[in-house]
């Protein structure tokens, strides 16, 4: 099979090796980390290194670190209520595992975000007033977009009224600054499968000595925050991959930079009426989402799939459903468009060969979507008006 260019970076990335070295050690050992023998304490020294880790990309303290399934259990074992009647606010544009409110049963409130996708803050103030101890709920960056939120400001705006920012941070290594400092969080979720570690690792990290409930009880592993054997090789990939990241981040990411102002112009260059949302703001070096009006993402994915190309339609958590990403909708951007969005993410390892043959592909895909606009026989869903009409390469 010729080689494939994967852009599917934020739905996962490929494993570090770094990462898989890790765990095949790992799996080489036997011993429980609960079980005093040599063999057990062999197994908790790879996880508490790994906490350090993981502790180390985000500057906090090990101790604060609580390993779990994902970033979905880790938001889930963040929204939970300290006192009846307890206020939840979650942006709009917030991965399915925090607008579900996790563990909150009502008293959820969304906050608005603008049309490029940001929270608006005043909308924040005005939302906090008279709340009490409120806990907020906003992503650093998005999975569909790369939009960056900011957090710095949000924290501020949530800790003068009394409450706790948590951060849903998943998209965030690798590609910006998440230390805890710099964000003002007091807790914050990681997904390994993120940043080059394996699936079904995460953590959720205290900012400071907050008192959380486990959502899994029994054997009392994770200091009693998250009963359960541990995933000992799933946890030492996460930590190598997170060590990996903080060693590497910053020069890899000029290098998604310097890829994704490539792929973005030659968006522009192919189809002058291409939308990129969220292009007025901060958003992630490594994340494009755009629409060409007329063309359809499913179409289209199916099209750069036998192409060689991997890419998605906003998230992989949306994609196969049939309506559009809450996240453009709340940006207040038209069905027909949002219906049009297509994501390329990339990361360290994305070429420029790689973006070469995505280019390609595209000009392939809108001179058939003109072909068909000129031969309307053959297009009978496509719209009357806002098709490409110019601007197509050669
Ligand atoms: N939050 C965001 C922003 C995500 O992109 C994802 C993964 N799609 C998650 C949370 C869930 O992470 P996990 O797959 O580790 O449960």
């Amino acid at each position: 099979m010729a080689e494939r260019a994967y852009f599917d970076w934020n739905a996962t990335a490929p494993l570090r090796a770094e990462a898989r070295a890790a765990m095949l050690a790992a799996m080489e050992l036997a011993g429980n980390a609960s079980s005093v023998h040599a063999e057990g304490r062999a197994a908790r020294r790879l996880i508490e290194d790994a906490r350090a880790q993981v502790a180390t990309l985000v500057g906090a303290e090990p101790r604060h670190v609580t390993f779990t399934s994902g970033a979905t259990e880790a938001n889930m074992l963040a929204l939970q209520p300290i006192f009846d009647g307890q206020r939840l606010f979650v942006s709009a544009v917030e991965h399915p595992s925090v607008r579900c409110g996790g563990c909150f049963r009502g008293n959820i409130a969304e906050l608005a975000v603008d049309s490029d996708g940001v929270v608006d803050l005043d909308g924040l103030a005005r939302a906090l007033a008279g709340a009490e101890r409120p806990l907020v709920s906003v992503m650093l960056a998005n999975n569909e977009t790369g939009v960056i939120q900011p957090i710095r400001q949000i924290a501020d705006i949530v800790h003068a009224a009394g409450g706790l920012l948590h951060v849903d941070a998943v998209q965030g290594p690798g590609r910006i600054d998440c230390r805890l400092e710099e964000l003002g969080a007091d807790l914050v979720s990681l997904s390994a499968h993120k940043l080059g570690g394996p699936q079904g690792a995460g953590a959720l990290i205290r900012g400071s000595d907050i008192r959380l409930q486990p959502l899994i009880r029994g054997g009392g592993q994770e200091r009693g925050l998250r009963a359960g054997t541990e995933n000992v090789a799933a946890i030492a990939g996460f930590g190598a991959a997170c060590a990996a990241v903080a060693g590497n981040w910053r020069s890899e990411t000029a290098h998604m930079a310097a890829l994704r102002q490539r792929i973005e112009a030659g968006v522009r260059e192919r189809c002058a009426q291409a939308v990129i949302f969220g292009d007025r703001v901060e958003r992630l070096p490594s994340t494009t989402l755009f629409a060409v009006p007329g063309l359809k993402a499913e179409t289209a994915l199916i099209a750069f799939d036998l192409n060689g190309i991997a890419l998605s339609s906003g998230s992989a958590c949306s994609s196969g459903k049939v309506q559009a990403s809450h996240v453009l909708a709340a940006m207040g951007v038209e069905l027909s468009l949002a219906r049009a969005a297509l994501r390329i993410s990339t990361g360290y390892a994305t070429t420029e060969e790689d973006v070469e043959k995505l280019l390609n592909a595209l000009t392939k895909a809108v001179s058939s979507l003109l072909k068909n606009y000129e031969n309307p026989g053959l297009s009978s869903g496509l719209p009357k008006s806002g098709l490409p009409t110019s601007g197509l390469a050669a």
